[in-house]
């Protein structure tokens, strides 16, 4: 996939109307509904000053959950309205509807140097079926597109992918931030390339070391990933996470690694408990785990192979935890390769929401080169697919 495309700067907005696509998919308190972290907004100020700056007038909109086509009061956007206009110092205009009569009206009627916000896209169920006419409707209200939702353009959804059928469109800086970054460490990494990968989601993973056996130097398979491996190759892994169909596919990736002369580690110790629980005694396990004990994080020896390899790294790509790193006693691996990842040299990129989570934990997102905004999107990028909301924008 062609990721040199043109930004917000390559097209000038003077004067214009732009449908900038933001993630405004905030976190919000189960009970009172107010926002807990406003991190995601906070993110989208650079795109939008800059674009009220220069002198146009931003039709902004985003998802906010997952109201599934249903009008759920609950999943407004206005709260995000309201914070937007306390960080930005000026009014946000919050339409009464997505693409209706009120935020038609409000779009027509906006001037320079303007913003206003358009109600839950996913209001819509044709939102997320990418449905040609209300793509038609939402680009109806600009001149220009700008994608600046990193988390969404694996998908291709109405407002991510179908409005670039209509308007010229371009990135903002926080997906040309993640192209260059991400794109830059796939396809012209300073070497060498150390991928780690982890976590819970195995299978979606699974897929991805094909792909990165082509590009890295070393990979490293760590967290819930890594039991697959071990049984594959005669281990006992307890009731470790495991898929089980896929103990072939681990065979061959090991081989396959050999083959191409691509360094492979996975989990040599481990650190076991008899249930999931943060008051699990943890037990730390060279060899076999027992029959009623699982793997909750690598162990003391494991930690210090992948660290050494990480330390020396020209480039790491780090996707999924090493461990059950929410309870404190299965936080000592993911800890460690955040730190590893802390002193290295090179380039540092953090994909994956949990990865992003444990590295905020631990205080160290600012010694990071990149903490991608897109958990799913980043995963599908690093795998090589190519991503319909970046795809669509105009090539440079
Ligand atoms: P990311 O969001 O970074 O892509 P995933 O969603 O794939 O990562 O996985 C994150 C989850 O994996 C964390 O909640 C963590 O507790 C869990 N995890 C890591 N290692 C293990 C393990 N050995 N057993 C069970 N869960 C694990
Ligand atoms: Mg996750």
């Amino acid at each position: 996939m062609n990721c040199n495309k043109k930004t917000v700067k390559d097209v000038d907005v003077r004067g214009k109307r732009v449908l900038l696509r933001c993630d405004f998919n905030v976190p919000r308190d189960k009970e009172t509904n107010v926002i807990t972290d406003d991190k995601r907004i906070r993110a989208a100020i650079p795109t939008i000053s800059y674009l009220l700056e220069n002198g146009a007038a931003v039709v902004a909109c985003s998802h906010l959950g997952r109201p599934k086509g249903e009008w759920v009061p609950e999943l407004s956007l206005a709260p995000v309205a309201a914070r937007l206009s306390e960080l930005l110092g000026k009014p946000v205009k919050m339409a009464k509807d997505v693409v209706g009569p009120d935020a038609m009206a409000l779009a027509a009627g906006l001037k320079s140097g303007e913003i206003m916000l358009l109600e839950n896209l996913r209001y819509h169920k044709e939102e997320t079926k990418n449905d040609p006419e209300f793509a038609k409707k939402l680009a109806s209200m600009a001149d220009i597109y700008v994608s600046d939702a990193f988390g969404t353009v694996h998908r291709a959804h109405a407002s991510t992918a179908g409005v670039a059928q209509y308007l010229p469109a371009v990135s903002g800086f926080l997906v040309e931030k993640e192209l260059r970054v991400i794109g830059g460490a796939l396809n012209n990494p300073e070497r060498p390339l150390v991928a780690i990968l982890g976590g819970s989601k195995v299978g979606d993973k699974l897929g991805v070391i094909n792909s990165l056996l082509d590009k890295a130097d070393t990979l490293i398979i760590g967290g819930g990933m890594a039991y697959t491996f071990v049984k594959a190759m005669g281990g006992k892994i307890g009731t470790s996470l495991c898929e089980d169909d896929r103990l072939d596919y681990a065979r061959d990736m090991i081989a396959k690694a050999k083959e191409r002369g691509v360094r492979f580690l996975y989990s040599q110790d481990f650190i076991a408990a008899r249930e999931f629980s943060p008051d699990a005694e943890p037990v730390v396990i060279s060899g076999d785990i027992p029959d009623d004990m699982m793997g909750l994080d690598i162990g003391p020896a494991t930690r210090k192979l992948f660290c050494d390899a990480i330390r020396d790294a020209g480039t790491v790509i780090w996707n999924g935890p090493m461990g059950v790193f929410e309870f404190d006693a299965f936080a000592h691996g993911t800890e460690a390769v955040a730190r590893a990842m802390a002193e290295c040299k090179g380039i540092t990129i953090i994909g994956g929401g949990d990865s992003a989570a444990a590295v905020e934990k631990f205080g160290l997102s600012d010694k990071m080169t990149h903490v991608s905004t897109g958990g799913g999107a980043s995963l599908e990028f690093i795998e090589g697919l190519e991503l319909p909301g970046v795809a669509c924008l105009l090539d440079k």
